[in-house]
């Protein structure tokens, strides 16, 4: 019995440390995965300290990504710990399991992940529906907001950057549009056409390596002579 519980942690929850699965419960609906932490203690969510003192314990039930046509649900047993530091304003804390739960989430991990991608490819309204169809009820607001939980995509430092004047009222108040030229995309918006201010910005860029004028390029350690001269008239 014990073998096939160990087989099934290998199975349910993959790469996840610290985690026992006690049982496996399937119905017509529902597959319910009796679980608990394996970890000595935990660590307070304020300050840090680690603590083994349990105050209590209580039962969670995370909704897991759905398999073979069911639900899962986590059956997780939970123990709250003391925070040791008498110093710290949190008496006592929640366990998380690293890679299976966070704080107030009714989801694993991996399904809020699956949701987000489902998100990102739809939205929210369609999001939902795709969610349905897997069996997740989730709605169009809660697409949203994991969405917006999601780190910024890394974009890589810009290497040649367009300089552009635009006139915000016609004939009167002028700034500057930077581009990176290379995946077209505005990356700054200077308040002025002041050269000296271009200056400063690439000052904080050293990545940019040829900033382009008028279209025609000169290379960003040319720039300092530009702020300084007005200008090399490229
Ligand atoms: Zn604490």
């Amino acid at each position: 019995m014990e073998e096939t519980l160990l087989r099934l942690e290998e199975l349910l929850v993959p790469s996840i440390a610290d985690v026992a699965v006690l049982s496996v419960d399937v119905n017509d609906e529902t597959i319910s995965i009796g679980s608990r932490s394996t970890a000595a203690g935990a660590a307070c969510p304020d300050c840090g300290s680690r603590s083994s003192r349990i105050h209590s314990s209580y039962l969670r039930f995370p909704a897991d990504v759905p398999s073979a046509g069911r639900r899962v649900v986590l059956c997780l047993r939970v123990r709250r710990f003391f925070c040791p530091d008498d110093s710290c304003g949190r008496r006592t804390f929640a366990e998380q399991m690293s890679g299976l739960t966070r704080r107030h989430s009714r989801w694993t991990e991996r399904l809020r992940s699956t949701l987000a991608a489902v998100g990102l490819a739809l939205a929210g309204r369609a999001g939902a529906r795709m969610a349905r169809v897997f069996g997740v009820s989730v709605s169009r607001s809660a697409v949203l907001r994991l969405l917006d939980a999601l780190p910024d995509p890394e974009t890589p430092a810009p290497r040649v950057v367009g300089v552009d004047e635009y006139a915000m009222r016609k004939g009167h108040v002028y700034e500057t549009v930077l581009v990176d030229v290379e995946t077209r995309r505005p990356i700054d918006l200077l308040p002025n056409r002041e050269a000296s201010t271009l200056v400063k910005w690439l000052a904080k860029c050293p990545g940019i390596e040829v900033v382009c004028r008028d279209r025609a390029p000169f290379f960003a350690e040319g720039a300092t002579a530009w702020g300084t001269s007005g200008g090399p008239g490229c």
